[in-house]
């Protein structure tokens, strides 16, 4: 079973057994690695043996890769990990099928696993555990819900919508948390808002008092957020803005979150490029507003350019380097068994590449700062909405900015309800 960390697996290979009525032999793949060379292979024979002898049973080894690793690919061999895996190899071609003794692994890295795992009669299998989707993620709320009391505010759609890319255990851990505050609060109910604070304290860490803010930088934060937020909602692509605080969590010294509307699967152009203007929005607003950029928006540089090195590199979005696909680096470009491995490209395409990145970025600035200049006395009015509340909901953005406009002589251009 192939899927990301907390999707399940184990489970899954617990409720096979179940259903199949036989014994369970369930061990973690870093179990059988020891420091004496010799043990780990001991332990997969008496896992053999003990299996065969209560046959028909199920062998279930967990984070396989612990054990399964490519062999003689890494610069330091570990002569102890290498003969475990031989003997579980050895183990598994001597399979009599008739012995009835199923086994079952599961990995989060198939890619580092050994070839020989994989060829027939042995892991010759392949189930994929991908993440939850939406639908998905609601059901698996409902389970973890069981015995506690919620409030009827409590929407599982609209939980499950603010939770894109969670497993299931983290899930279970946000329910956790939401209990624990509200217990902190003296209450056994759950209410939304208990929900919403537990997946901020998950995905951003704690809020405390020894990263509170200087006043000043309070206003950068707030110019920062704001800039994202109005450049999000005035963008037809974008996201629409579900929240916007200035209050630090974590690493982070504020936080502007767009929710999509759907899951999506597909990014068109115009989403995209949208996108790269959402992400400048913060240091084109401290520019307008200040008068120079702080070092807060780092963080949105580099993801930008992320963004728009694979928009060139492997999307096609070009039009001068054409529709071309390098495909990604991927994680070993430098390292690993692509040591010293080239570019596919020209060092001429190289300087495309370079120079149509920094294309993409400076006009998504500059469109970024066009709509907020052109709306700076909604910008303003966002500014002084967080410095005064900290935090403002999607609704609370559409209301300033109505007000703002019906307050204004209504000539303004570009001011619509996010799409
Ligand atoms: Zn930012």
């Amino acid at each position: 079973m192939v899927g990301p960390p907390g999707t399940g697996k184990t489970l899954m290979a617990r409720a096979v057994a179940g259903e199949a009525g036989v014994p369970f032999l369930a061990l973690t793949g870093s179990s059988f690695v020891e420091l004496f060379v010799g043990v780990g292979a001991s332990r997969v024979r008496d896992l053999f043996a003990d299996a065969r002898k209560r046959a028909p049973s199920i062998i279930f080894i967990d984070e396989i890769d612990a054990i399964g690793q490519r062999r003689g690919g890494s610069i330091v061999s570990n002569d102890e990990r290498e003969q475990t895996l031989n003997q579980l190899l050895a183990e598994m071609d001597g399979f009599d099928p008739t012995t009835g003794v199923v086994v079952m692994a599961a990995t989060n890295r198939p890619e580092v696993l050994d070839p020989a795992l994989l060829r027939p009669g042995r892991f010759d299998r392949e189930v994929e555990i991908p993440l939850p989707n939406q639908a998905e993620r609601a059901a698996i709320l409902k389970v973890h819900v069981a015995g506690k009391h919620l409030a009827p505010d409590v929407d599982f759609d609209d939980v499950a919508r603010a939770t894109p890319g969670f497993s299931g255990a983290d899930l279970a851990n946000l329910i956790n948390e939401a209990a624990i505050v509200a217990v902190r609060d003296d209450r056994d109910v759950v209410f939304a808002r208990d929900i919403d604070e537990a997946r901020d304290r998950v995905l951003l860490g704690r809020r405390d008092a020894s990263n509170a803010l200087l006043p000043e930088e309070k206003h950068s934060v707030a110019v920062h957020e704001a800039g994202h937020a109005l450049v999000a909602f005035l963008s037809e692509h974008a996201d629409p803005v579900a929240k916007i605080t200035i209050l630090p969590a974590g690493r982070a010294l504020g936080v502007t979150e767009q929710l999509p509307v759907d899951e999506r699967h597909l990014y068109s152009e115009s989403h995209l490029l949208d996108s790269l203007a959402v992400r400048l929005g913060g240091r084109a607003s401290e520019n307008l507003v200040i008068g120079e950029a702080s070092t807060g928006a780092a963080n949105d540089l580099s993801g930008a350019t992320q963004l728009a090195i694979k928009m060139v590199k492997e999307w096609g979005l070009s039009p001068r380097l054409g529709p071309i696909g390098y495909g990604s680096d991927g994680p070993g470009y430098l390292s690993g068994p692509l040591l010293g491995q080239e570019r596919p490209y020209a060092e001429g395409t190289q300087q495309v590449i370079d120079q149509e990145v920094s294309r993409l970025l400076s006009e998504a600035e500059d469109r970024a700062r066009a709509l907020l200049s052109q709306n700076r006395d909604v910008l303003d009015a966002v500014i002084a909405a967080l410095l005064e509340k900290e935090t403002i909901s999607g609704e609370d953005l559409t209301e300033i900015v109505n007000r703002v406009r019906s307050a204004g002589d209504g000539k303004r251009a570009g001011l619509g309800a996010p799409s």
